[in-house]
């Protein structure tokens, strides 16, 4: 079986979680080689087994340079590790309480890696959406077993009360989209960074110490408006980056676009780099 058929195959399976983008009606695999709806629009799975269900062509933002880079280090290197294992857990605790098929989706996963990397640790079924092609054609092309969807976030070809968990990890939010999609006391898991993520990159870039702490309370106040507010986890910690996943943390981090090159190269010379991440990961019921 090719990765085609075998996409489509766990398509059929969970077809019902999914409408059509366009009239928001069911749809169902027609020739073992599209989705489509009651009023025939049609989509098709392309040869690695992503589909494209977009209501219109979006132009994105980011190359595809930036997620081959993110890909590299969030599979590769140990920089994600621990944010992985605790989403992990959040998961892990809330499906013992619930029906199965447990429904995860991440909106916004770019390349996949961070959904692929927390499917290794818990058997949900996985769907991975978002608006760049780029991003979802790598994620399909790299990874066996999430559903990877080209879809706008403000129009989520998702059918209502569908998902246990959306996972939403640095990337922008549609709350009244995400509690359409939620089951009834469903789980939204929203990953933000606080003041020290990537300090150190910023230091050398732009030579400076950011002495102010920012705060995440405009986030806190958004998210608790459409969603009770069960945690919100501090996870920081330091670790050591080669000058290999230096280069692609540059790639893959917008601020570093903008900085001088004789600053990168101040950064590349170090053998070695001690890298912060520090989040804040929100967690509410819907
Ligand atoms: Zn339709």
């Amino acid at each position: 079986m090719n990765k085609k058929e075998r996409s489509i195959n766990q398509f059929q399976k969970y077809v019902e979680a999914f409408r059509c983008p366009l009239c928001k009606n069911t749809m169902k695999i027609v020739d073992h080689k599209s989705l489509v709806c009651s009023k025939n629009h049609t989509f098709d799975f392309s040869k690695n087994g992503y589909v494209n269900l977009l209501s219109s062509v979006s132009s994105s933002y980011y190359k595809k340079e930036l997620f081959e880079s993110r890909q590299q280090i969030v599979s590769e290197s140990y920089l994600f590790h621990p944010l992985h294992e605790s989403l992990s857990k959040i998961i892990a605790k809330d499906m013992n309480s619930s029906t199965l098929p447990y429904m995860v989706l991440d909106a916004g996963c770019g390349e996949g890696s961070h959904l692929q990397k927390i499917m290794e640790q818990q058997a949900f079924i996985g769907v991975g959406l978002d608006i760049s092609k780029e991003g979802i054609q790598m994620a399909a092309k790299r990874y066996r077993h999430p559903l990877w969807i080209v879809g706008d976030l403000a129009n989520l070809p998702i059918e209502n009360d569908k998902f246990h968990t959306i996972l939403n990890i640095l990337s922008p939010s549609n709350y009244k989209e995400f509690k359409r999609i939620l089951v009834p006391g469903g789980l939204l898991i929203k990953v933000v960074p606080r003041s020290n993520y990537l300090r150190e990159l910023r230091e050398v870039l732009f030579e400076r110490t950011e002495k102010e702490s920012y705060k995440n309370d405009a986030t806190v106040a958004l998210f608790t408006k459409h969603f009770q507010l069960l945690d919100i986890q501090r996870l920081s910690y330091t670790t050591k980056l080669t000058t290999d996943g230096m280069r692609n943390l540059i790639q893959m981090t917008p601020l570093a676009w903008s900085a001088k090159e004789s600053r990168i190269n101040t950064f590349l010379n170090e053998e070695s780099t001690e890298i912060t991440i520090d989040f804040d990961i929100l967690i509410g019921r819907n």
